[in-house]
């Protein structure tokens, strides 16, 4: 019965989208309806490439049995109880992330920008928990008290960073575009050049409460943080009483070969966010921490209706199961290097592509200055080929593909981007002749 009348219902399209949403996104003119691995299917039975990945979420592909097991499962016992009480998916996963990484206790929300809310609030709270004077010592009283207005509370920043799109995070990111026109804005944020350790060096200081920073810019152009620069930021952070967050919601979850970023750089955060790739496609966030500083967030502190839901918990610790596999993770650094070849060799022949950089499956190729600016062309040229990409900024192509693609789909993959290039090559000059740019114009 309940089939029949979905069959019954009306025609979805791409146009209604124009009718009944918001208009903050610009989704392509296809709608796709299934997946599969790394491949999907749009409504007219058309086959993608999936180089996206739903924007580094789809880790382990779409529909992998291991994650669809984990969900129906959980489907069939409990859905929700909030957390006025917990279940046990929450206990399961929060061990098994406490079991892989630096971190003691974990807080569950649903999204990144929530998990980095989170972290940014504990790191105030805790700043002024102990420094209620800008330095570790008590107030007159002799007591740590809540009441003292801190003036540690600066939180710092990187220029070109993403940590999400409430109204704190995103002016914690450094994208002044994302948030014109929102103030007044949270005060209290600094926003330093990214990898520049002198800057680090002058601004931070016992004021500091937090420096947050991804280890790989993803949003901002897949941009890797220099060893050197987070060293430093470590020392920094401990000289002057400033907990260090990384926001790993981008490189987190198996994508740079490691499970989290951090275990390759060498460098502990104090706070690490995770979301995207650990729900694998269901919505999910986590704030990771060590007992010390999470007793900041005591009983009634900061809360989530939805976070540490069974559903979400259940995906996420059978993602968590096959990223957390070392087998796995030596994967993804085959296939880097197969996708570093395989855009090598198309660079030879188109030079469109000033430099290709990144790590593990998180893949940047800045375009040459002929192309900057045409990044979304070159993503609706791709989908013609049957190829779905991403951009972050407009002159960088992203891939961010399953971590389990395989080597079949990558050269398929790879042979329909360059039929995408050359076409995208072909009109950027056609327009280019048609109007040249004042400036060679003149
Ligand atoms: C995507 C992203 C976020 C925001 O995550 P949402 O789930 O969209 O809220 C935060 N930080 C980084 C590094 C991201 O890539």
């Amino acid at each position: 019965m309940h089939n029949e009348s979905a069959n019954n219902n009306p025609a979805v399209t791409r146009s209604q989208f124009d009718e009944v949403m918001v208009p903050n996104y610009a989704p392509a003119g296809f709608i796709p309806v299934r997946g599969h691995g790394s491949r999907v299917w749009d409504q007219a039975g058309r086959e993608y490439v999936d180089f996206a990945g739903g924007i580094a979420v789809s880790a382990v592909g779409h529909t992998h049995p291991h994650v669809v097991g984990a969900l129906k499962a959980q489907a069939d016992k409990l859905w929700h109880v909030a957390n006025v009480l917990t279940n046990e998916p929450a206990i399961r996963l929060a061990k098994h992330l406490v079991e892989k990484t630096f971190a003691e206790r974990i807080f569950f929300c649903n999204s990144g920008a929530e998990a980095n809310e989170a972290a940014l609030k504990l790191a105030r709270k805790f700043a002024s928990d102990h420094f209620p004077h800008g330095r570790e010592e008590k107030c007159e009283a002799g007591c740590y008290c809540s009441t003292t207005t801190t003036d540690k509370y600066e939180i710092i920043a990187f220029d070109n960073s993403f940590h999400g799109r409430t109204l704190f995070t995103v002016s914690v990111g450094g994208q002044p575009k994302y948030t014109q026109g929102f103030g007044p804005l949270p005060q209290g944020i600094r926003h330093l050049p990214f990898n520049d350790i002198a800057a680090a060096e002058a601004a931070i200081s016992d004021k500091t409460c937090a420096v947050i920073v991804e280890p790989i810019q993803g949003e901002g152009g897949v941009t890797p943080a220099k060893r050197e620069f987070l060293r430093r930021l470590r020392e920094l952070c401990d000289q002057h009483n400033a907990l260090l967050i990384f926001d790993e919601v981008q490189s987190g979850a198996g994508r740079t070969g490691a499970l989290y970023a951090y275990m390759k750089c060498g460098v502990t955060p104090d706070i690490l966010t995770t979301a995207k790739g650990l729900g694998g496609g269901f919505p999910i966030g986590a704030m990771l921490t060590t007992e010390k500083v999470a007793k900041s967030f005591g009983v009634g502190a900061h809360g989530s209706t939805y976070g540490g839901n069974p559903l979400a918990c259940a995906v996420a610790d059978a993602v968590l199961d096959i990223v957390g596999d070392p087998a796995i993770l030596a994967g993804v650094t085959v296939r880097h290097q197969l996708m570093f070849d395989g855009l090598a060799e198309l660079n030879q022949k188109y030079g469109v592509f000033k430099e290709v950089r990144g790590d593990g499956l998180l893949i940047g190729c800045e375009l040459a200055a002929e192309f900057a600016g045409h990044g979304k062309e070159l993503v609706k040229a791709s989908e013609v080929e049957g190829l779905l990409l991403l951009i972050a900024g407009p002159s960088v192509m992203r891939l961010a593909p399953s971590l389990l693609i395989t080597p079949e789909d990558i050269h398929l993959g790879l042979e329909r981007l360059g039929m995408a290039i050359e076409k995208f090559i072909a009109a950027v000059r056609a327009t280019a002749k048609a109007s040249p740019p004042v400036a060679q114009a003149a």
